[in-house]
């Protein structure tokens, strides 16, 4: 699904396709699109009024309006958020179409259905995002801040950077990716990892998260930007999907898949060491 930086992608085309345009109105084509409010009372708030802005919060695009309403998209799994033209109408999977000024609409779809929209006002979208841990681009994440916030824990690292409650945005691909950079094993305990261990993992994380913006994103199947181009930052990874294809590292291994806490999990068994540097560690630090 979208990760933060597919939905910033889609964040800046908005911004820089869309903003200042009028929503002369909007069609609701799947009414358990919306979670809130009503589906026609989301279809009369919205027609008439402005895009003023896009940003995003974690995975949350949010459409800012002028009437002081944001629209907030979770874009699940298969979510597109489409402007036709230049892109060809889409004809299957529609959610959602704002019609706007200039004979422009955006479609939203889904093949996979689970995307869902809430109009807020300023009051509801900061409950909706209050416990929503730091971005990994903000200046108060790095290592400090993991070791507070999930440094004692005894459960697996993976699990825990996942949780969008400890950082916001960061999803499957990133994760694994950041902890093959770090070589840390993802079922590593947290309260075994060093301040070494969690200063590569902060780094690791950014230096993916920065390069899956610069390349747009990551297109496996269904994300698209807003102007149905695929990112490319799929043919930069090392270890996501990648199992079978021999380690980018110099161990000569290979990359598996295995499941951890439900996730399919990519990693490099030589080089990201289950024990931890010198084998030890499964035992606490405390
Ligand atoms: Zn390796």
């Amino acid at each position: 699904m979208p990760e933060l930086p597919e939905v910033e992608t889609i964040k800046e085309d908005l911004r820089e396709l869309v903003a200042g345009s009028e929503i002369e109105r909007a069609e609701v084509l799947v009414p358990n699109l919306v979670e809130q409010p009503s589906p026609e009372e989301f279809e009369r708030r919205i027609e008439g009024v402005s895009i003023s802005d896009a940003t995003r919060r974690a995975k949350n695009l949010i459409v800012e309006l002028d009437s002081g309403d944001a629209l907030v998209l979770q874009l699940k799994i298969g979510g597109q958020f489409l402007l036709v033209p230049p892109v060809q109408e889409p004809n299957s999977a529609l959610m959602l179409v704002l019609h706007l000024d200039g004979n422009r609409r955006l479609f939203l779809r889904d093949e996979t259905g689970y995307t869902r929209a809430s109009l807020l006002d300023q009051t509801d979208l900061e409950a909706r995002f209050s416990g929503l841990g730091p971005e990994p681009l903000d200046e108060g994440f790095g290592a400090e801040y993991l070791m507070e916030a999930i440094g004692g824990r005894r459960a697996q690292v993976k699990p825990l950077l996942l949780d969008q409650k400890v950082i916001g945005g960061v999803g499957n691909i990133y994760v694994d990716e950041s902890l093959f950079d770090a070589r840390i094993h993802p079922r590593r305990k947290a309260n075994t990892l060093s301040r070494a261990e969690w200063e590569a993992i902060a780094r690791a994380i950014r230096e993916n998260i920065t390069a899956g913006i610069e390349h747009r994103g990551t297109t496996f199947s269904l994300y698209r930007d807003v102007l149905g181009c695929k990112g490319s930052h799929q043919d930069h990874l090392r270890v996501f999907m990648r199992q079978g294809k021999p380690c980018p590292g110099d161990c000569g291994g290979k990359v598996v898949r295995e499941k951890l806490s439900g996730r399919a999990t990519y990693l490099c068994p030589a080089c990201q060491d289950e024990d931890g540097p010198g084998g030890d560690g499964r035992l606490e630090l405390e």
